[in-house]
């Protein structure tokens, strides 16, 4: 599939280019150099709503490498004013990021449904996610420890304190458009570095209404550029030269391009990428809580989260009536747009993605998988003009096929039976990814065993493989990451330089190593 997962064949909701600005849509501008502005070439892309594609939005700057450019000496000059406000104050204004964020939740939640499609309870929490952040954060500006330790000599003080680094290049992916820049930004501002925030161009509107809130909280303007644009303008962040520290959430290839260019150039980067996560269900299990469970984890944001629900991994003991009351659920799940009362799943991001869904149905089919609902567009109605697709179940999946180990990122739910939690464990753990995976059972030894042994960088047990929270770590293991984790107290390690400090007071030459107070106490 490898030609599927190629950033550079993909197609957008509507291809950026240099055509004129269409006459109606609003006209949305780059906020670079203090000013908000278009983009040094004057190319535009429009933005449309997924769920209904005759809703544009607006065009937005198609940013290249002199955009970003012009970004960063600005960035440089923010940094170096912002790096010497005490942290407490950088907290302060976070903490004022959050307040604006409570105010504006409904309506920066509209928007972002409007842009990318998933329900209004989905977009809600998006923003949740990033208020949660925000005081998180703020509380962090006072809490920025480094260690203070017993020297091996006397007189003499031996302590490590945190520095900024720079300018940071942040680019972000589609399906939380608020909260995951804000995992990103909230920890790299409160550290004392200045941001390049290279938005996907699915969600630009969202990320203009947060530079916005930014600026309105007191952020100084020079922290924060905000460069649209797609692959040329992220690619560009990552090739300055002065850009030291890159944050990237995207596809596992997009990251493994970007991971080959900041190893050549030194640069300290977090990668967090694709997922291929599952539900285990054992004999014992809750099964109207494993049920609740697979619905949400499986068909929330329309399949699109890192940390979706893909595959299912049933115990041969409750196979059969557990498919069966699934699949009556899955049909009866509201497919429509987000904005809509009583939408339960929303439009994929675009015709690519769409596209990339039919594939993986055909593929399923030659690979004999059993296809026990779904596999279609759906396109009745209301959903004629929306990026819509069934919400889909192969049943009979086989380990280690395609189906089974390829990230498919829409509503496409494969099952697998097994015999034993053994056989789940090497089911779950046989593929490249590795983010996050949910047991539900009542046996404990059964849940400290998958906790122990499931190879992903979260596991849930009796919930399912989404939902984390804003101040625990958050990340995968094998393709998925890079070692680096996002949240909670973790990532400000990322976001800042370790220095270490000593001060020898006893007026005389101290050798470390030689001169040890060792076998001479006195
Ligand atoms: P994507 O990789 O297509 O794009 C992500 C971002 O990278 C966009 O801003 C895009 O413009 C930019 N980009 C594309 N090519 C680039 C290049 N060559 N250099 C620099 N930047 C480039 O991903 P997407 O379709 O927006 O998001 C879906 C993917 O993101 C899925 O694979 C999903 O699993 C992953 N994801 C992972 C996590 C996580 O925390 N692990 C969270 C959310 C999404």
């Amino acid at each position: 599939m490898a030609s599927l997962a190629k950033t550079d064949q993909r197609r957008r909701k509507s291809a950026p280019g240099s055509r004129p600005a269409p006459a109606g849509p609003r006209v949305f501008h780059n906020f670079v150099a203090g000013q908000w502005g278009p983009a040094i070439s004057q190319e535009t892309f429009a933005n449309v709503n997924p769920a209904d594609t005759r809703d544009i939005i607006g065009t937005f700057p198609r940013s290249g490498a002199a955009d970003v450019d012009r970004a960063v000496r600005s960035a440089q000059r923010g940094f170096d004013r912002w790096r010497r406000t005490p942290a407490p104050g950088r907290g302060d204004v976070l903490r004022r990021v959050g307040d604006i964020l409570v105010r504006r939740k409904d309506e920066l939640a509209d928007i972002m449904t409007r842009e990318m499609g998933k329900p209004l309870a989905e977009t809600r929490g998006d923003v949740q996610e990033g208020i949660d952040t925000a005081y998180y954060a703020a509380t962090m500006g006072r809490q920025l420890f480094g260690h203070t330790v017993p020297s091996e000599l006397r007189a003499k003080w031996a302590m490590s304190f945190r520095r900024p680094i720079g300018v940071c290049g942040i680019i972000t992916p589609f399906n939380f458009p608020l909260a995951i820049p804000t995992w990103k930004m909230f920890p790299a501002l409160v550290c004392g570095n200045a941001c390049v925030f290279k938005p996907a161009e699915d969600v630009p509107h969202t990320a203009t209404m947060l530079v916005e809130i930014f600026l309105e909280a007191g952020l100084p303007p020079d922290v924060m550029q905000l460069v649209h644009g797609d692959a040329e303008a992220g690619a560009a962040i990552v090739a300055h030269p002065d850009i030291p520290v890159v944050s990237f959430t995207g596809s596992t290839e997009t990251g493994r391009r970007i991971g080959e260019v900041c190893g050549r150039m030194h640069k300290r980067l977090s990668l967090e990428m694709g997922g291929k996560n599952a539900q285990i269900v054992l004999d014992d299990a809750d099964l109207d809580l494993a049920l609740e469970g697979v619905l949400w984890g499986a068909f929330g944001t329309t399949g699109q989260r890192c940390t979706a629900t893909s595959r299912l991994i049933l115990h041969q003991g409750i196979h059969d009536g557990f498919l069966e009351r699934l699949t009556d659920r899955v049909q009866a799940l509201r497919l429509g747009d987000g904005r809509r009362e009583g939408t339960d799943v929303g439009p994929l991001i675009h015709a690519a993605a769409r596209a990339k869904v039919e594939e993986y149905v055909e593929v399923a089919q030659h690979e004999g998988a059993h296809l026990v609902t779904g596999g279609r567009r759906a396109t009745s109605g209301a959903l004629a003009h929306g990026f819509f697709f069934q919400p889909t179940i192969f049943a009979g999946v086989q380990a280690r096929s395609r189906l089974e180990q390829e990230e498919i990122f829409g509503p496409v739910l494969s099952v697998i039976r097994v015999a034993s939690l053994d056989e789940a464990i090497t089911v779950n753990n046989d593929v490249a990814y590795g983010l996050s995976s949910s047991l539900y059972t009542r046996d404990v030894n059964a849940s400290f065993r998958a906790l122990t042994d499931l190879d992903t960088g979260i596991t849930y047990v009796n919930a399912p493989t989404i939902g984390a929270e804003a101040h625990l770590p958050f990340g995968g293991v094998k393709q998925t990451g890079n070692g680096h984790r996002e949240g909670g107290w973790q990532v400000y390690d990322f976001y800042s330089e370790t220095k270490v400090g000593y001060v020898d007071f006893s007026g005389t030459l101290q050798r470390a190593q030689i001169d040890t107070y060792l076998g001479t106490p006195d």
